[in-house]
């Protein structure tokens, strides 16, 4: 297969994904993309990090092909493996691959969590050589012009085990996420989910106290697209502290005395 010709599969973005800008990262990435430098997004979850890749992917009009890592995903889950299929055996390209033949963007979310194995097929792709490895096929692929590398990571989940080493950071340019100011999350929340300007501004305003928790016995404080879900279920008829129990607190919680905390918060506030 020509290395620009489309896959069926790898559909281009045709509708603008709304996106609000939280700082100057659209003109980033545009750059970094034309000068073939990979990008590393960093920032807690539920920020807007997908929702970014989704809308450059449609800003460059190139397929978006996006894996979660978890801590099974092996190289050849990236790059392909041979498969058995009605007594032949074939081999069967892997996404990232996909992208690299269909110079599309592969967005790796959450590059930590993958096995350490997979660093060997990244960091090629990743610097001046943008070479793939098929090792299990002895073939080399160079990655064409439109291809874009792009990974996410939490530092706020660091551990010694879990941290992004400097040999694979120091391949990218990275971009930095965090929770929008109160107004934007504040439209991004009315927007999304179809509640009022004020509900919004209380629902930002609750997510603020959370996130304040953070350290005193909370991992992470309500996201951004808890916010979202807590606001579809308002504007679909449930009560904003019932939402706010079941979307935000039961999601960000499992211990009994915290969710009592989020939830007088949310009835503080609602
Ligand atoms: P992440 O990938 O960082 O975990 P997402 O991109 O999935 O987070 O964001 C979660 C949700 O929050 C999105 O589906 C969207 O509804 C909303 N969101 C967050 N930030 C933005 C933003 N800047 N513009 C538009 N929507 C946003």
């Amino acid at each position: 297969m020509n290395a620009r010709t489309l896959d069926p599969t790898e559909r281009l973005i045709e509708k603008e994904p709304y996106y609000e800008p939280v700082g100057e990262e659209i003109a980033l990435f545009e750059a970094a993309y034309r000068q073939r430098i990979p990008v590393l997004l960093k920032g807690p979850t539920g920020c807007g990090k997908t929702r970014f890749m989704e809308h450059m992917a449609w800003r460059l009009q190139r397929p978006l092909i996006t894996v979660s890592c978890h801590d099974d995903l092996t190289a050849s889950d990236l790059v392909g493996r041979y498969l058995v299929k009605g007594g032949e055996t074939v081999w069967v390209d892997g996404p990232l691959t996909r992208a690299v033949r269909c110079g599309g963007i592969c967005y790796l979310d959450e590059i930590v969590e993958a096995r350490k194995d997979t660093m060997v097929v990244i960091h090629p792709l990743a610097d001046d050589r943008r070479t793939l490895a098929m090792e299990k096929l002895g073939q080399m692929l160079e990655a064409p012009a439109e291809f874009c590398l792009a990974i996410s990571y939490n530092p706020g989940y660091q551990s010694v085990l879990k941290d992004l080493k400097q040999s694979t950071r120091q391949r990218f340019v990275a971009l930095e996420f965090d929770y929008p100011s109160a107004a934007l999350e504040q439209r991004i929340v009315a927007t999304e989910s179809g509640v009022s300007d004020a509900v919004a501004d209380k629902l930002v305003r609750f997510a603020q106290m959370t996130r304040n928790l953070k350290g005193s016995g909370l991992e992470e404080g309500a996201s951004t697209r808890l916010l979202v879900h807590a606001g579809k279920l308002i504007s679909d008829g449930i009560s904003p502290v019932t939402a706010c129990k079941s979307a935000v607190a039961q999601a960000v919680t499992d211990d009994a005395d915290m969710l009592k905390a989020i939830q007088e918060l949310s009835s503080s506030v609602f």
